[in-house]
């Protein structure tokens, strides 16, 4: 995969942001923590992947970072600028032109009604990228012959049951490009999608990464198209990320039993990971979560002190860390129930989830 270049820019940066809902209502309300004080970066051309399984907060990252609903602590900067404190609550145009999403499901995702044409006219012209109708028209070919879509004039005269999934997921792409973003964040974008042509559609988003310089924020169940796709990878479980690391390295060498979990399980023609996390089942507590570890009702290697104390995050090489008592001083301390999963020493600072 692409290295990063020592050029690259910096376009978002989540620092220690949080989620929490209130459920239950009367006098003691509780607390669903969906996200944990979460801190990552995004440069230019590069594409860090969320890997988890539902409920493990990904997608509420993106919808933080998009602006579809606010942090309940933390920050996020856009190319430096602090998004929270500078923009209104619903974000403005200027950043919503930067910071633009793709969904799971490009038919839902689709006015059934309106034509594709349609569909990509009203961003170029929200985001005055067209001065009259012919220069709209040439616009729209131009994002569709970019995706692919050709004849051009025909794609935009089609409506979207018109065109088969990967089409359509494409449209959405073109959609997302119409403003000229350097920010895409691409919710499982490929998981509804034909396997045949998955491969496809990851391969114009990284074409389009290296012609237009575009970060994505890839959010993902599956692990090994995170590997194929992502510079960097990382693992999210109950609202924390657990891990984080060079895609490569993180897949030959998982460090938290959890990313090994993941890793052991058995891929399914449908690209999703099952049977070994099946095999430990139990969904971990969001409201009023315990002290500890979040996984160490699932964890093989769990430790006397998992159960007090949630592990911070330990440096485990220039660009990567995990959150484990294995690891670090929990190391030293803990009972340990089995074997240290093979990792190199502490050497460097962390570079994202040391907010907590
Ligand atoms: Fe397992 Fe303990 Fe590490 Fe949590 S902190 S992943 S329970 S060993």
């Amino acid at each position: 995969m692409t290295i990063i270049k020592p050029e690259s820019q910096v376009l978002l940066e989540a620092q220690g942001i949080s989620k929490y809902f209130q459920v239950g209502g009367g006098f003691r309300p509780k607390q669903l923590r969906a996200l944990n004080e979460v801190s990552f970066s995004l440069s230019e051309r590069q594409v860090v992947a969320l890997v988890g399984e539902s409920g493990s907060g990904k997608s509420t990252i993106a919808r933080l970072l998009v602006r579809l609903m606010d942090p309940s602590g933390g920050k996020i900067l856009f190319r430096g600028q602090d998004v929270l404190r500078e923009e209104p609550r619903h974000a403005s145009l200027s950043y919503r032109s930067q910071v633009q999403m793709i969904f799971q499901d490009p038919f839902g995702s689709l006015n059934p009604v309106h034509t594709i044409g349609n569909h990509l006219e009203r961003p170029l012209m929200l985001h005055g990228k067209a001065k009259s109708a012919a220069e709209l028209r040439d616009r729209v070919h131009e994002l569709l012959a970019t995706v692919d879509l050709s004849p051009a004039a025909d794609v935009a005269s089609r409506y979207p049951h018109q065109l088969s999934g990967g089409q359509r997921q494409r449209v959405a792409i073109a959609r997302a490009l119409a403003p000229g973003p350097s920010v895409i964040l691409a919710d499982e974008p490929i998981s509804m999608l034909d396997v045949s042509i998955r491969v496809g559609v990851l391969n114009l988003m990284e074409r389009l990464k290296e012609e237009r310089g575009i970060g994505y924020l890839y959010i993902t169940h599956d692990i090994a198209s995170a590997r194929y796709f992502a510079d960097r990878t990382m693992v999210m479980y109950a609202g924390h990320i657990v891990e984080g690391a060079p895609s490569e390295e993180l897949m030959l060498k998982p460090a938290h039993p959890y990313t090994q979990l993941l890793l052991s399980a058995v891929p399914d023609p449908n690209g999703s990971m099952k049977s070994a996390l099946n095999a430990k089942s139990g969904a971990p507590k969001l409201i009023d979560p315990p002290p500890g570890c979040p996984f160490a009702d699932r964890c093989p290697s769990v430790m006397a002190v998992c159960r007090q104390e949630m592990p911070g995050a330990t440096p485990l090489g220039q660009d990567r860390w995990v959150r484990c008592h294995l690891f670090g001083q929990g190391a030293a301390t803990g009972t340990a129930s089995a074997q240290e999963p093979g990792a190199a020493g502490p050497r460097s600072a962390l570079a994202e989830g040391a907010a907590s």
